[in-house]
């Protein structure tokens, strides 16, 4: 069975909240999320990565492009990357760009949909709606204590 998952990440790949904030952050999710307060079987996780750790759109991924030179960037290649930075997450998140060579950042390629790296996150399975709204983005991100991203994840 195929799953849906939202995920909440800061903006910066290193930063982590405090558990608190973490926690925070996952109940209002659970309200923009699902409509809450109610029983329902509501699905949050949030992760404190020791390293950090690749947050990848799954199925959704249609194309990634190099900020460098423009071109596309194989799927084979982000793939590999993901499987062997599966365990150990990524020591640095530096790279050459694999289609023209020059030195870029993993975080600064251009993923669509977005995908991105996270020592925190905040996955919300199967949500009742498909992105959070600016505003909504915003408030989140001031619960945490520092800007975040969404990601949208087909598994
Ligand atoms: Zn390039």
């Amino acid at each position: 069975m195929s799953e849906d998952v939202l995920s909440v990440i800061p903006t910066d790949p290193l930063w982590q909240p405090e558990r608190s904030a973490g926690e925070r952050l996952a109940a209002v999710l659970a309200e923009l999320a699902f409509g809450l307060p109610s029983e329902a079987d509501v699905e949050i996780d949030i992760t404190w990565h020791d390293v950090v750790t690749a947050v990848d759109c799954g199925a959704n991924l249609e194309r990634i492009g190099c900020p460098l030179c423009g071109d596309s960037i194989d799927a084979g290649w982000w793939e590999d990357l993901l499987e062997s930075h599966a365990d150990d997450g990524f020591a640095t998140l530096a790279v050459d760009a694999p289609c023209c060579g020059g030195a870029t950042s993993l975080d600064a390629l251009l993923y669509d949909w977005p995908c991105g790296f996270a020592r925190f996150e905040a996955a919300v399975w199967n949500p009742e709606r498909t992105w959070f709204g600016d505003e909504e983005l915003a408030l989140l991100g001031s619960l945490l204590g520092h800007p975040v991203k969404q990601v949208r994840a087909h598994i």
